[in-house]
């Protein structure tokens, strides 16, 4: 079931776990991520980026949310990811389709990210909706939001306590070290700032949130590398590291890459099996059941498990 409520992340807060918002733009992903949070009873974040909703709409992507998730017990929350654009935040506050969004306004300084944050705050509270926001610069490219490296810049924990105290948002996106996309950190797997993240979880009582946190698992890397794919470059966060910064505050983990790589990985290997196949539902089904795999095994990682 839909819900509107920010609670959960709350518990999780509580308990000392994380949420997966997890990113949909098609159908098969969609039915892939519900699939594994009903079997793993784990509560869900389904989120649409600004990219998904150029390539499916956000009437087709909020109808499909919204018919899968009134079949199922666990609860889901649709949530806009990374929403840098004002319009389109509050498009989708009003659309009456998502249940929380996010708006990154992160490139602004920091008094005009306050502004812009504690406006959409206060139009989506109205509406019970609730707010991710961003404070500090998650370096790399995820569809439209594309950071250099250069431009990135860490979150400063007291900043971060004025921040969510002057905008009143319902959680927080840090940059401590993670990167967006699959070919994040060359040369080895991440190292995050967890000093850091414990002094900004010091200053803010609300649930922090980690982007670009993607495992890029080597077993996922081999599929897709023995049909051609060259990853040897793309590195993600470990499950140690993950778990320590879980362990430090951090309540919702979104992952994207991991899943694209999943997909990409199922269908490769059915249609190199069965190239003389013609039936889009039977590479689509086989990617589908790669990326809930992949969605399950995150799912243990998060500790979200039995916390629906
Ligand atoms: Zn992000």
């Amino acid at each position: 079931m839909l819900t509107n409520s920010s609670a959960f992340l709350k518990k999780a807060d509580k308990g000392n776990y994380a949420i997966g918002g997890f990113n949909v733009n098609n159908m098969e992903l969609l039915q892939a991520i519900v699939e594994a949070g009903v079997e793993k009873k784990s509560p869900l974040i389904i989120q649409t980026s600004q990219g998904a909703i150029k390539y499916a709409g956000i009437e087709m992507l909020g109808a499909m949310v919204h018919s899968i998730a009134k079949d199922v017990k666990i609860p889901i929350a649709f949530h806009l990811d990374h929403g840098t654009d004002v319009d389109l935040v509050k498009e989708a506050i009003n659309s009456g389709l998502y249940t929380s969004v996010m708006i990154d306004a992160s490139s602004k300084p920091f008094d005009e990210n306050v502004r812009i944050t504690r406006s959409i705050v206060k139009a989506a509270h109205k509406k019970g909706i609730w707010v991710e926001a961003e404070l500090g610069s998650i370096p790399g490219k995820e569809d439209d939001v594309d950071v250099l490296d250069k431009d990135a810049f860490f979150t400063d924990p007291e900043e971060a306590g004025a921040f969510v105290e002057l905008t009143e948002c319902d959680a927080l996106a840090v940059s401590i070290g993670t990167k967006h996309g699959v070919f994040k950190y060359s040369g080895g797997r991440a190292k995050l700032d967890v000093k850091r993240l414990i002094e900004i979880k010091k200053y803010t009582q609300v649930p922090l949130v980690l982007h670009g946190a993607s495992e890029i698992p080597t077993e996922l890397k081999k599929v897709v590398e023995q049909y051609g794919a060259d990853l040897s470059d793309a590195f993600g966060v470990s499950a140690r590291v993950l778990k320590k910064s879980i362990a430090n505050g951090v309540n919702k983990v979104n992952t994207d890459s991991d899943l694209r790589i999943a997909f990409t990985g199922g269908v490769d290997r059915f249609m190199t099996k069965n190239p003389n196949n013609m039936d889009p539902r039977k590479y689509l089904a086989a990617g589908r059941e790669a990326t809930k795999k992949a969605v399950m095994r995150r799912i243990d990682q998060l500790g979200s498990t039995n916390k629906a």
